[in-house]
């Protein structure tokens, strides 16, 4: 193709006011006619809309588009959307370009309206001289195991199991513990139902005998590798090792509860954890009266700066039952904040506080003081110092990460966050994803969930995981890197710094090979080779200069 026969079409967007409300939108589609190779282009009020998209099928064949850019908002959301509409019109998807003139540009320029038009047309005109070196891409066929790996045998893992294994694929689901069950085992009741946690275990016969669901006990993770339809996981059992392959792997590993020890004295004794009382409240144990309860104990502090979200729900679920057993109890429950979101919990605090449970607010810089039968507390509502009398403390303390939360984050290659909790793909848009395909996470490997949330949680998973499951096969990112074998020196810095682990080297060659299945395109490797031995597809050297050179001015 010559550059004569080059016919590129550009379409401004208003994006409601978002940016016509700031930029002066006609006169960009004005501006962009005037560029090289640009035969059509228009101005839409919403191009995403049904009617923005016909507009942009039927232009390109009326002006026989064969490049088609769109000024408008964030590729991260609307790329796809308009690359599959170039298909429908017969373009290949990488022959399209988005310019983002909203984030970028009306957004951050909305007191100087007129320097963002201006720096509107810069950005278009960048995006139109690269649009014209695009060159088609093929996106490449993976075909996929139809079987899932979860990680974790606790509610959360149980759920996302029986959610494909009733969809009829195979699951293999891997506890470190000799029983499934997670936290659940250690629980009396569930807030809000309080229903018995034991019914709830009443699944794990429905999984231990599912013609699906193939349990592993007391197992561990031994390695991961492969990509999204293709991993292969190998688990120790008994000295064993399995190998697995999967599709598809969900971390529902859970959390656990941070061990009281040096917080207020506690001696599992009188001044006990929430989770030691869930076994005295199973036994019928509780003989106390006077029972005081602290929340936010270890957690909200310097060590760890994040409230666990569940322990509120949690101390007043206890509470209730207790006084429900007991109506000679007098609980007094010392918060920081109380967490009860939403109309059903905040009923549920609300009936606490009708059957007489006391809620006092302390101050984290005066913390309550645990004497022999007594209770010392700062009122800052009050402005006065309380004596509550007790004969039993009990402790809310967060959930944690799991110890070995880090080397299954390596091994899958995903981050965690700083309480080394996983951390999400996007927190809106991908809440259940991690970046890296194929994988998922679900429940209080994510962030201390309670029941309700880890299966709901663990069902968005199992859903996000059977669009893979239910394909044939999978097809990926055309805009990946490329290595020239024969520019290519060994020298190993692409494959240290591809946070995709994408690049191997060919040992016969010496010269390294990237997996396109892997590779997101990132440029990394690209920027880090000395020789200039790799391509980055869609974001060629030669493309990128063709943007860089025309900001101010002519090509
Ligand atoms: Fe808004 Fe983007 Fe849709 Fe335009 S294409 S209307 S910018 S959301
Ligand atoms: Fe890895 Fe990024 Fe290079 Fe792809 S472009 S091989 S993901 S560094």
């Amino acid at each position: 193709m010559t550059n004569d026969d080059i016919r590129i079409g550009v379409f401004v967007c208003h994006c409601g006011t978002n940016i016509g409300g700031i930029l002066d939108v006609p006169s960009l589609a004005d501006y962009a006619r005037t560029l090289p190779n640009v035969t059509y282009s228009a101005d839409n009020l919403y191009t995403c809309s049904e009617v923005g998209l016909t507009d942009i099928k039927e232009n390109i064949k009326e002006h026989k588009l064969n490049r088609v850019i769109v000024a408008s908002c964030s590729p991260r959301t609307h790329e796809p959307l308009f690359r599959s509409i170039c298909q429908e019109a017969g373009i290949n998807p990488y022959l399209f370009e988005m310019v983002n003139i909203r984030d970028q540009d009306s957004w951050v320029h909305m007191k100087e309206p007129e320097k963002g038009t201006e720096k509107a047309k810069d950005l278009i005109r960048m995006s139109v001289h690269k649009a014209a070196l695009l060159e088609p891409l093929e996106r490449v066929k993976v075909a996929i195991t139809h079987s899932a790996v979860i990680i974790g045998g606790g509610i959360s893992g149980m759920t996302a199991a029986l959610n494909l294994g009733n969809q009829g694929f195979k699951i293999y689901l891997i506890e470190k513990e000799p029983e499934l069950g997670g936290l659940l085992k250690s629980l009396n009741k569930v807030f809000p139902s309080n229903e018995d946690a034991s019914k709830l275990l009443e699944s794990r016969e429905i999984i231990e005998s599912h013609d699906n669901i193939y349990v592993y006990k007391s197992s561990i993770i031994e390695n991961i590798t492969g990509f999204v339809g293709n991993y292969k996981v190998i688990i120790k059992q008994n000295k064993k090792n399995i190998d697995i392959d999967a599709g598809v792997i969900i971390v529902a590993t859970g959390a656990i509860p941070l061990s009281p020890e040096g917080y207020f004295g506690y001696d599992n004794k009188n001044i006990i954890s929430q989770l030691d009382l869930e076994s005295l409240l199973k036994n019928d144990q509780v003989k106390a009266n006077n029972i005081t309860m602290i929340l936010c104990v270890g957690c909200r502090n310097e060590e760890r700066g994040y409230c666990s979200n569940i322990c509120c729900m949690n101390a007043i679920k206890n509470a209730m039952l207790i006084i429900e057993k007991n109506s000679n109890a007098h609980i007094t429950i010392l918060f920081r904040d109380i967490q009860t979101p939403g109309t059903v919990y905040e009923n549920y605090y609300r009936k606490a506080r009708e059957l007489g449970i006391l809620f006092i607010n302390y101050l984290p810089e005066k913390p309550p003081v645990i004497k022999k039968d007594v209770v010392d507390v700062y009122s800052d509502l009050l402005n006065q110092d309380i004596k509550i009398p007790q004969d039993l403390v009990v402790l809310s303390t967060p959930l944690i990460a799991n110890e070995d939360s880090e080397v299954l984050a390596k091994m899958l290659k995903v981050p965690l966050g700083e309480n080394k909790f996983y951390l999400e793909a996007h927190v809106k848009l991908r809440p259940v994803d991690f970046s890296t395909d194929g994988v998922y996470v679900c429940g209080s490997a994510h962030w201390p969930a309670d029941i309700a949330e880890s299966t709901s949680q663990a069902n968005a998973a199992a859903s996000r995981a059977s669009t893979i499951l239910w394909r044939d096969h999978l097809e990926v990112e055309g805009s990946t890197a490329e290595v020239e074998t024969e520019l290519c020196i060994g020298c190993e810095a692409c494959i240290r710094i591809c946070p995709y682990n994408a690049i191997t080297k060919d040992e016969e060659t010496d010269t390294a090979i990237v997996n396109k299945v892997m590779c997101k395109g990132c440029g990394l490797c690209g920027a880090s080779c000395p020789k200039n031995a790799i391509i980055i597809h869609h974001f060629t050297s030669d493309q990128i200069r063709a943007e860089i050179f025309t900001y101010g001015g002519e090509i």
